[in-house]
């Protein structure tokens, strides 16, 4: 059967996130004094502490999103594996598609490894049975995702007869058919298959592209200026920024984490903004120097972008862990919302940007040399 191992992999991940869930992640504390938290104490903690935003961020994006994916998969998987077509493909296959950059359990995991060594020091840590279910689900979520042939279930749909009038092709960006439109309705052309709209280029991309990266530049300001949490220690509060947080690390933990904090949090985000900036005005310009080069720096640019949320996660972990009342509390403050703010953003700005636009100058370029050398 075709769908077969995906299957497998589906229910493994399934059965895992229950238990994941259902049992302690994580105790810190001192010996005979242990707190045991769960995968979503972090986010109740802050919601309770008014940080109800990035609460609702963090819970979507290692929670909610990852177990909505499961069971959309199920829902395919278990009839195609019974050898009839589910319902609703489309509608199905496209909440997959947008849902697939939210989920972020992979990046916790990351988080979990550098809360462990900021507290390492501090007390102790016990280790749950959810953090090694979770750390297997993380491989069996990718087992299913890499074996699910997704184009194999699009192929399912049926698609009517192209319009006799088609002179022009447009590729859709959600299931990738290949659809001749009539270029005179290119405006209202929608896929048959997905219904999604079609667009010869995604509209108003400069200026929407533009309109992010500015506001994710404005909130980078206060994310790294307001500290990201305060720590309170026998009755002393100590506020952390990022680049603090990762100075402590390269004092007090470990040198290697401070590098991929320092990576995630400062290089990645400022780098991710440059590029756009540099891609747009290389549109605006014309620009006709190396478009592959530059096509691969926007991809880059949108594969990496998630990863960015880590010191996000970090806070949630460490206000979930750190309750120990006068001895020790930490809770998440203002610049963990807009750093959140920065990251979301930028990842909305990537997907803005349509990529073709790079290729079109080049069109120009080449239209303007043949007809001067023709
Ligand atoms: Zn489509």
């Amino acid at each position: 059967m075709a769908f077969d191992k995906a299957l497998a992999f589906t229910i493994a991940a399934l059965i895992l996130f229950v238990v994941a869930n259902a049992f302690p992640f994580m105790g810190f504390g001192l010996p005979g004094d242990i707190r045991h938290t769960t995968l979503v104490t972090g986010s109740i903690e802050m919601y309770r502490q008014g940080a109800i935003a990035l609460s609702l961020i963090v819970i979507f994006a290692s929670v909610v999103i990852p177990a909505l994916q499961m069971i959309l998969l199920l829902y395919l998987l278990v009839p195609l594996n019974l050898g009839y077509r589910p319902r609703e493909i489309p509608a199905v296959m496209k909440t997959l598609h947008y849902m697939g950059n939210w989920s972020m359990m992979d990046v916790f995991l990351l988080a979990i490894l550098v809360s462990t060594v900021k507290l390492a020091d501090m007390a102790h840590i016990v280790p749950g049975p959810a953090l090694f279910a979770f750390v297997v689900l993380i491989f069996m979520l990718a087992g299913a995702q890499a074996s699910f042939d997704e184009e194999r279930v699009w192929s399912m749909v049926k698609v009517p007869d192209p319009d006799p009038a088609a002179d022009e092709i447009i590729e859709c960006h959600v299931c990738h058919l290949a659809v001749p439109i009539d270029h005179h309705h290119e405006r209202h052309a929608h896929c048959p298959r997905c219904n999604t709209a079609l667009h010869y280029r995604k509209p108003d991309s400069l200026q929407r592209t533009w309109a992010m990266v500015i506001g994710a530049l404005i909130c980078y300001i206060p994310a790294n200026a307001l500290p990201i949490m305060h720590t309170t220690s026998l009755g002393n509060t100590q506020s952390d920024t990022i680049l603090s947080g990762i100075i402590y690390l390269l004092h007090h933990g470990s040198w290697p984490i401070a590098l991929v904090i320092f990576f995630a949090s400062v290089l990645i985000p400022l780098t991710k903004l440059l590029i756009l900036m540099y891609l747009l005005l290389s549109v605006k310009m014309r620009a006709s120097w190396r478009p592959r080069e530059r096509t691969r720096m926007y991809q880059l640019a949108e594969l990496v972008g998630k990863w960015s949320m880590v010191d996000v996660f970090v806070v949630s972990i460490l206000v979930s862990l750190v309750q120990m009342g006068n001895l020790a509390s930490i809770e998440a403050a203002h610049g963990a919302l807009f750093f959140c703010a920065v990251v979301i953003i930028t990842m909305f700005a990537a997907m803005a940007f349509d990529p073709r636009l790079i290729w079109d100058n080049l069109g120009e370029t080449n239209d303007r040399l043949s007809t001067r050398y023709a």
